[in-house]
């Protein structure tokens, strides 16, 4: 019997899997690495799981709703807008949600789009799937590349807004002049929009070409439940029904996530609280530390370290990473581009956390002067 992997479709067998944060098992960590809510959920959620499980977890002998019918009237209901359930489909997660996209939209003939930087999971879901890429690079302004995604070939372009790793939202007014031209999908991936000033929901009444897709992972305080949905034309709905899985969304997830998005007063507390300590932290990198940051409308900051002798560049954000992390800092370095290799992104967390992360990082401007 030769290798047995040796029968997997070529595609297959030279895929780059994607590379998720490191999730430490051990504590003493500072955990700023992977975009999570450095706050707990709604105790309204804790409260939903015990109802569900009951005494003895009868329910769970029982398959969930099927489509997450409850969860999808109260996400349209939630966003409003006109939206009813039918503009809505819920996913394990957002990353469920962009490869039903990705299966539902391309293959070798049909290209995604998307930006470098962003989501670098989009084309792992493309190589899965032996499609074809169309890839349009920022230049270090960030600013949203608008005629060259317009004139895109792509039958869907997935775009980050507000972007990750850069923490850059961009103005629905670009967005629209997009859609005033591009003919493909144009797929808004808005995990971080609960952050920013504007959003691309209002749109979607004008655009049926026009998909937005957001998770409870990050303001939802909920990345360990595994919840995320699409909103768009009902069309496309019907569509992303047919191609997932029948039972996608578990009974304990449609519970925690109907119960979290039903305390909107403890949530816009918690994205409060979240915004003020990264808009400190943003005025503290740039007038204090003199380096360059993005202005952030996420739950993340983009910043380029500088040494003590005034130096930036991948090297330096190397070393500050390595150094970071030897003190149990844990934050995130993408080194595989040249737009974002000299930076760190940092995950905004607690007031105290931030404050661990500023005197590491000054403890290291101290060692590399040594
Ligand atoms: C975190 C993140 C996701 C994944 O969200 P899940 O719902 O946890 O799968 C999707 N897109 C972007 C841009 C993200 O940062």
């Amino acid at each position: 019997m030769p290798d047995p992997s040796s029968l997997a479709l070529p595609h297959i067998a030279k895929l780059h899997a994607y590379t998720p944060g490191l999730q430490p098992t051990e504590s003493g960590w500072t955990k700023l690495n992977t975009n999570e809510c450095p706050y707990p959920p709604s105790p309204r959620v804790a409260e939903a799981l015990r109802r569900e499980l009951g005494d003895d977890g009868a329910s769970l002998r029982l398959y969930p709703n099927p489509k997450s019918s409850p969860l999808r009237a109260a996400i349209a209901q939630h966003h409003g807008e006109g939206l009813t359930a039918d503009h809505v489909c819920v996913g394990n997660g957002s990353d469920d949600i962009l490869n039903l996209l990705i299966r539902a939209f391309c293959t070798q003939a049909a290209a995604a789009g998307y930006t470098l930087p962003s989501y670098s999971l989009y084309p792992v879901l493309v190589e899965i799937q032996d499609g074809a890429t169309n890839v349009i690079e920022f230049d270090r302004a960030m600013r949203l590349p608008v005629e060259r995604i317009a004139a895109s070939t792509a039958r869907a372009f997935f775009l980050t807004s507000p972007n990750a790793p850069t923490g850059v939202a961009f103005a629905n007014t670009d967005l629209e002049r997009v859609l005033a031209s591009f003919r493909g999908l144009l797929v808004v991936d808005e995990a971080y929009a609960p952050f920013a000033r504007e959003n691309a929901v209002p749109l979607l009444s004008r655009h049926p070409n026009l998909v937005v897709v957001r998770t409870l992972s990050k303001a939802y305080a909920l990345a360990g439940i595994r919840v995320g949905y699409a909103l768009a034309h009902p069309e496309i709905i019907g569509l992303l029904d047919r191609v997932r899985d029948s039972y996608n969304v578990n009974r304990l997830s449609q519970a925690a996530a109907l119960a979290a998005l039903g305390d909107h007063a403890y949530y816009s507390g918690v994205v409060e609280k979240i915004k003020a300590t990264r808009d400190r932290c943003v005025r503290d990198l740039i007038t204090r530390r003199a380096w360059f940051t993005y202005e952030s409308e996420t739950n993340f900051i983009f910043t380029e370290p500088k040494n003590a002798r005034g130096e930036s560049g991948p090297a330096v954000a190397k070393a500050a990473y390595d150094f970071l992390f030897a003190h149990k800092v844990l934050v995130r370095h993408f080194p595989s581009h040249a737009l974002t290799a000299s930076f760190l992104r940092l995950t905004v967390g607690t007031d105290d956390e931030m404050l661990v992360l500023n005197e590491t990082f000054d403890a290291w401007l101290k060692s590399s002067k040594a």
